[in-house]
């Protein structure tokens, strides 16, 4: 690892109080992926940095780095963007908060991916536009990072044999190996049953496709599949936090 003065924008995925004046947050930063540090200081009303580190914001951090270090002394963080209109609806926060959990659970530490980056950074701003549909961009940000996690799931071809999908009716999903030709699951008694609205909105979703007409039950319980197959893939993610308190109101 480097060591030096890192200025990097970087997303703010959580805080956490530490002692009467501190906080220990977590970022998911441009050029060093997911670090955590201590912001000294910041619970004051008076400190601009603490200000600015509500989780989703973006920011612009100072830190210096040092060799073998977990936890970085923050030297100074400047907001960037404030996503305003995501914190005045309940299911648009729930949705960005649930890309910021998906970062903290699916990235490991001090991993670079500019791609992920710039993908989170602009999902972030895109829920936070007017007339945006929040439920449909976490589906098409949760495609995306499990792709950029190295555990992508693709529609066109069957996970296990690799042959294309063509008959539509025998797809099936495995919290496994993601789509499963009708042979496939046949032959390893795995997989559920999709309807073809759902196989079709998997495919507008992973393509940017616009999608058409749904039945708005077809994408939460599309996002309770990926969220089982995530499970399945991250021993310690537990489902996303946020959607449950939004599904418990
Ligand atoms: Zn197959």
């Amino acid at each position: 690892m480097r060591s030096g003065l890192v200025r990097t924008e970087a997303i703010v995925l959580s805080k956490l109080k530490y002692s009467d004046s501190s906080n220990i947050v977590s970022f998911y930063t441009r050029q060093r992926g997911k670090i955590s540090g201590l912001m000294k200081g910041a619970r004051s009303i008076k400190s601009k940095s603490g200000l600015a580190t509500d989780v989703l914001n973006i920011v612009e951090l100072f830190y210096y780095e040092k060799e073998g270090r977990e936890l970085y002394t923050i030297n100074s963080a400047e907001l960037v963007y404030h996503p305003a209109a995501v914190l005045t609806d309940l299911v648009a926060l729930a949705c960005a908060t649930s890309v910021a959990e998906l970062l903290k659970e699916l990235t490991v530490p001090h991993e670079e991916n500019e791609r992920l980056y710039r993908g989170s950074d602009k999902m972030i701003r895109l829920m936070d536009s007017p007339g945006a549909d929040p439920l449909t961009l976490l589906l098409r940000y949760f495609f995306f990072i499990l792709e950029e996690s190295g555990v992508g799931i693709h529609f066109e071809s069957c996970a296990a044999c690799g042959s294309a999908i063509t008959e539509l009716e025998q797809v099936r999903f495995d919290s496994g190996y993601g789509i499963l030709c009708g042979n496939c699951a046949l032959e390893k008694r795995r997989g559920i049953k999709i309807s073809m609205e759902l196989y079709g909105l998997i495919n507008c979703l992973i393509t940017g496709k616009r999608y058409e007409n749904g039945d708005p039950k077809l994408k939460t319980d599309l996002l309770g599949i990926l969220e089982t197959y995530t499970r399945t893939h991250f021993e310690t993610f537990k489902g996303l936090k946020a959607l449950r308190i939004l599904g418990d109101l």
